[in-house]
């Protein structure tokens, strides 16, 4: 690769011919955590705490505390997360190979069925449909699920729970092996709390985005936010997770670039 192709690339950062979308939700005490059933551990919530702010604790100073668990608010999963990709090599925050954390990204736009069915599952069928007028999947690729799950606002409209448990959007366990196997992607990624619908407990396997996704290796993304101003192809994706030891996954500024010369 010449210089001059980074270069250039520098200067369409700053001319905005390259534009740089956050996709990341603000992580704020609020922010919602999926509550497990009690038997189980709990992650904890963001929480923020001044140590001082120009003041007698620190005169010429702002900064916090914060704690949260690794799968808060906007967040990558790492394989480790999940039993069936435990044994993988280099599979936490801290091993991942760095290139990784660059990636093209599809983006699969389900608002209108979402709309009407919160339990929806994107299938296979549903993907074919979207290459007939975008193209295959590139290897490598993000699949994004569009469904504006974002735009809800507050803990009860977020995970919309009932008795029956939570009711939010995810990918059906037969869509995830053909990702997988026949596109070859780098993980899934999507608008609500976790990768998986809410439903995904009654899945078999259950919770296959998690169990498919990671026992092959590859990533997640949740709680994304502003998938509305993405092209169906063409972004490209920056999703570095801290570099935690052994991290199961970890808050991340998920940035897309999408080019305006097309
Ligand atoms: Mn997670």
């Amino acid at each position: 690769m010449s210089t001059n192709l980074l270069m250039q690339f520098a200067q369409a950062i700053a001319t905005k011919t390259i534009r740089v979308i956050d996709l990341t939700q603000t992580l704020e005490p609020t922010t919602p955590i999926l509550p497990l059933p009690p038997e189980f551990g709990q992650s904890w919530p963001f929480k923020i705490e001044e140590i001082s702010r120009y003041d007698d604790r620190g005169p010429a100073w702002y900064w916090n505390n914060f704690s949260c668990g690794e799968h808060t608010g906007t967040h990558f999963d790492a394989p480790i997360h999940w039993v069936s990709g435990k044994d993988h090599a280099h599979n936490a925050t801290d091993t991942i190979a760095v290139d990784q954390f660059i990636a093209p990204a599809c983006v699969i736009d389900v608002v209108q069925e979402v709309k009407d069915n919160p339990d929806f599952l994107l299938t296979q069928k549903h993907v074919e449909a979207w290459e007939q007028e975008h193209g295959r999947i590139p290897e490598g690729s993000w699949v994004l699920m569009r469904t504006d799950w974002s735009k809800r606002k507050g803990a009860k409209d977020y995970l919309n729970m009932d008795e029956g448990g939570s009711h939010v959007p995810g990918p059906h366990a037969d869509l995830v092996q053909f990702l997988v196997r026949e596109r070859n992607v780098i993980g899934w990624g999507g608008e609500s709390v976790g990768t998986d619908a809410g439903q995904a407990f009654t899945s078999t396997p259950p919770f296959p985005c998690h169990c498919i996704m990671h026992g092959a290796n590859r990533f997640g993304l949740a709680s994304l936010t502003n998938l509305d101003q993405l092209p169906a192809t063409g972004a490209v994706l920056i999703t570095p997770p801290l570099k935690i030891v052994n991290g199961s996954g970890s808050p991340c500024r998920v940035l897309a670039l999408v080019s305006s010369a097309t």
